[in-house]
């Protein structure tokens, strides 16, 4: 039987290999076909995996003793953030270039167990830091709708993965929008449960309070399944949430659904236009949407660029040239040793980050810049959980802008920056957001639409964007 990679879901490929109609080797070989064929150009896979054939006999025996879970030989990519045993987890960093993960994820572990195949590590921005997968160590990926722009970022590798067919599902990590931003670049789905949702341990940190592993995927069904095997307490986080959070979802057929209305200065106009089409829809759907002024998303970006940059140069310090990572040759003496090997491990960006994240931290300025973004963050927070007890959800658009062209924001970070707006509120008060699409542009670019929903109010806002997804 042959595989139509363009349809095909998770529920899809769990039938039909529990039926026979096809195997897990020819299911992961359709994959790596394509991976064959367009890798090369596009630049999505850092590396395939080196143990797949293992995997996809582990997988296959699965289904031959009657023991498959509805993720058994699913075809899975990974950001190169997340550890995989045994495998090369690098961060598109030339610090960590030939690293090898000694143990799994938490979440990776999870999904192993559930008999995942996973195919190899995807390209990023280094450590997570951008929103183009420019500013990766080893080249830009790019995006399988249009191969001049960007796929987003900065798990731009892993939606790229998903969009070319070259994965059925991708994992990537989101600090201020790296999954839903991606998704929305993409056409694809990109989830990011409430902080604590799925365990840390083994994500290559960055702001540590913001973080969080999550699913992109053809759908959210696809999306759903993923994030729900790896969810739940780990002893590994202490942050991780307790399995009794999570609540039935909602009330199904009606839904609240709020319209910040001081929150669309810069946006492009297409895509307000899809935006204001996906509002309609719901409207007509019958859901209610109301227009709410919810004052503190703008402090958004000035909030989380002060305490991400101050979570990442204290998470970044470990990378000393000693311990583990590139090291600097020819050095004299212990200091040189440490600046030549982060002047030389690290790219321009996390340079920039580091610095400043040490600035907004230095005695004197620390009272002036991080504690004020922390009571801010804490406003933020309770102006966003008191909309939630009125509403099931917020809706923006997911980026303000359609997917751009390689090299038009590389040399402005500032307005690399900006195109955060939309997405870094939900990691700011550690609640869920998911983005889907919304339509195309005139010049058939993909727009995304996001949902954001109150804390442990994951399954709701899946639930939702589930029902706008099948909206005509
Ligand atoms: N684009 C944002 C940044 O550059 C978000 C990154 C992320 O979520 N990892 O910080």
């Amino acid at each position: 039987m042959s595989i139509n990679l363009e349809t095909i879901t998770i529920a899809d490929a769990h039938s039909a290999l529990s039926r026979g109609d096809y195997t897990v080797r020819e299911l992961v070989d359709a994959y790596l076909q394509e991976i064959d064929a367009r890798n090369d150009e596009l630049n999505i896979y850092l590396h395939l995996y080196t143990d797949i054939d293992e995997q996809v006999a582990r997988a296959q025996a699965m289904y031959d003793n009657g023991t498959a879970t509805a993720l058994s030989g699913v075809p899975m990519a990974v950001k190169a953030n997340l550890q995989v045993q045994g495998q090369v987890c690098n961060a598109s960093s030339l610090m960590l270039e030939h690293y090898t993960a000694v143990y799994d994820a938490t979440a990776i572990a999870r999904l192993r167990n559930a008999g995942v195949v996973f195919l190899g590590s995807t390209n990023m921005d280094e450590f997570a830091m951008g929103s183009s997968t420019e500013n990766s160590a080893f080249g830009v990926t790019k995006n399988p709708l249009d191969p001049t722009r960007v796929p987003g970022g900065s798990s731009g590798g892993s939606a790229a993965a998903v969009s070319a067919r070259m994965a059925l599902v991708a994992l990537g990590t989101d600090t201020g929008g790296s999954i839903r931003q991606p998704a929305s670049f993409n056409n694809i789905v990109g989830f990011k449960g409430s902080y604590g949702s799925v365990s840390r341990y083994g994500a290559a940190a960055m702001g540590s309070s913001l973080d969080q592993i999550g699913p992109l995927a053809r759908t959210v069904a696809d999306a759903r399944v993923v994030w729900e095997c790896m969810r739940g307490r780990d002893e590994y986080d202490m942050t991780s949430l307790s399995d009794d959070v999570w609540g039935q979802a909602s009330t199904g057929a009606h839904y609240r659904i709020a319209v910040p209305d001081n929150f669309l200065d810069g946006l492009d106009s297409e895509v307000e236009l899809r935006y204001t089409e996906a509002i309609d829809k719901l409207q007509q759907a019958g859901h209610t949407i109301e227009r709410v002024s919810i004052p503190s998303l703008e402090w958004s970006l000035p909030v989380y660029y002060v305490v991400m940059p101050a979570e990442v140069s204290s998470n970044l310090a470990r990378y000393d040239g000693i311990r583990y990572g590139y090291k600097a040759q020819e050095v004299n003496g212990l200091l040189e040793e440490y600046t030549k090997s982060r002047s030389e491990g690290f790219g321009s960006e996390v340079k920039r980050r580091i610095i400043l994240g040490t600035y907004v931290l230095s005695a004197g300025y620390a009272d002036e810049y991080y504690t004020r973004a922390l009571a801010l963050r804490e406003k933020m927070k309770q102006e966003l959980a008191r909309v939630f007890d009125d509403y099931d959800a917020i809706i923006t658009p997911t980026s303000p802008v359609p997917p751009f062209a390689i090299g038009e924001k590389t040399s402005d970070p500032m307005a690399m920056y900006l195109a955060d707006i939309y997405t870094v509120g939900a990691n700011i008060a550690g609640i869920p957001a998911i983005s889907v699409p919304g339509g195309k542009t005139s010049a058939d670019l993909p727009v995304g639409v996001q949902f954001i929903s109150g804390h442990a109010k994951d399954e709701t806002v899946l639930d939702i964007a589930e029902m706008f997804t099948n909206l005509e």
